[in-house]
Parts: structure tokens; C-alpha cells; sequence
């Protein structure tokens, strides 16, 4: 037996000693305590909704085909009775699959989904709750502003749209 064999492990055992004593600690006890997360830090979505309470997304569904993920299910919908032309009858992201790239949020013509620092909510039990619908994300949204006091007012960036093309979540 050579002796980088024998010194191989004695000193991997170092550097775990050395990190078991080493100060700050890189654990936090979560869920007392929760990490400062970098303002651009990219969690669970929120879908915005405007001061008087509607929604922004007109449900056009370029999120839907940015995601390399396939995980945005859009069913839009038109009803001018409501004052509103175009909005997303059904809105999903499937948390299984979203691998939290952003992308769908670059797409947005609206502004109209965005990225919160929320994950702890993710934990799951089985795969049908990995699916957040319309009303959960909407959710997601009012506590953030809740938490963080900003005004849900949003700037539209352009007023370009697609015809809907609907992804599914199979
Ligand atoms: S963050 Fe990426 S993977 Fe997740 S829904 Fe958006 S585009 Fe898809
Ligand atoms: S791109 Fe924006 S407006 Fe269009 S469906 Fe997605 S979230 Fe809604």
C-alpha cells in the first residue's frame, strides 16, 4: 500500500474537520432561519396583477414557447364584456419540470410574470402538486408585495402578441 493511499484519507478528514469548525457556517437552520437571498435570485413565479386588481398576462402565450422546459400550460381566452380583450382562462407551471431559467419571464410582452424569491414552498409529496395553477401564483404575487411593500403597478413593454399556442403538461 503506498502512501498517498493512507494520506489520501486522513486528509479528506481534514478538510471535513476544517469545515465543521470553521466560522460563519455555511448551514442555516432552515426553516427558523432563511438565507439572504440576492435580489436577483430566481425562485417560484408570480403572475402581477395591476392596482385595480386585474390581471396583467393577456394570455398570448410566449412564455409558453420560450420555456425550453415545456412546462407553461396557457389557455387564453377573449371576453370584451369584461373589459379585458385578451387574459389566460388557465395559466399552469408544472415545478417538476421548470428548471427556474428565467426565460418565460424575458418573453413576457406584459411584464406580467415575474421570478420571487419564494422556494420553500416547492416541497412536495407527490407530482399532481407540483402543478401551481392561475389562482396560486396570483398568490404568490400578493405576498410578495405584501412582504415587500412594492406597488403592484407594472409599465407594459411593448404591445406585441402571438396567436395562442398552447402547450401541454404531459
Ligand atoms: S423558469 Fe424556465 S423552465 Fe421554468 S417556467 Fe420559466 S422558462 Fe420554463
Ligand atoms: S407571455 Fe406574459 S402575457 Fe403572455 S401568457 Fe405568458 S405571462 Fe401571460
Amino acid at each position: 500500500m503506498s502512501l498517498e493511499t493512507i494520506l489520501g484519507p486522513i486528509r479528506g478528514l481534514g478538510v471535513t474537520l476544517r469545515t465543521m469548525l470553521a466560522e460563519p457556517k455555511v448551514t442555516v437552520q432552515f426553516p427558523e432561519e432563511r438565507l439572504n437571498l440576492t435580489p436577483r435570485y430566481r425562485g417560484m413565479h408570480e403572475l402581477r396583477l395591476y392596482e385595480d386588481g386585474s390581471e396583467v398576462c393577456v394570455g398570448c402565450s410566449l412564455c409558453a414557447a420560450a420555456c425550453p422546459a415545456d412546462c407553461i400550460f396557457v389557455e387564453g381566452a377573449e371576453e370584451e364584456d369584461e373589459g379585458r380583450e385578451r387574459y389566460a382562462r388557465q395559466y399552469m407551471i408544472n415545478y417538476a419540470r421548470c428548471i427556474f431559467c428565467g426565460y418565460c419571464v424575458e418573453a413576457c410582452p406584459v411584464d406580467a410574470i415575474g421570478m420571487t424569491k419564494v422556494m420553500q414552498e416547492l416541497t412536495m409529496t407527490n407530482r399532481w402538486t407540483a402543478v401551481w395553477d392561475k389562482d396560486a401564483l396570483i398568490e404568490n404575487f400578493k405576498r410578495r408585495v405584501a412582504e415587500e411593500g412594492e406597488e403592484p403597478k407594472y409599465v407594459l413593454k411593448s404591445q406585441s402578441m402571438m396567436a395562442p399556442h398552447n402547450r401541454g403538461l404531459d
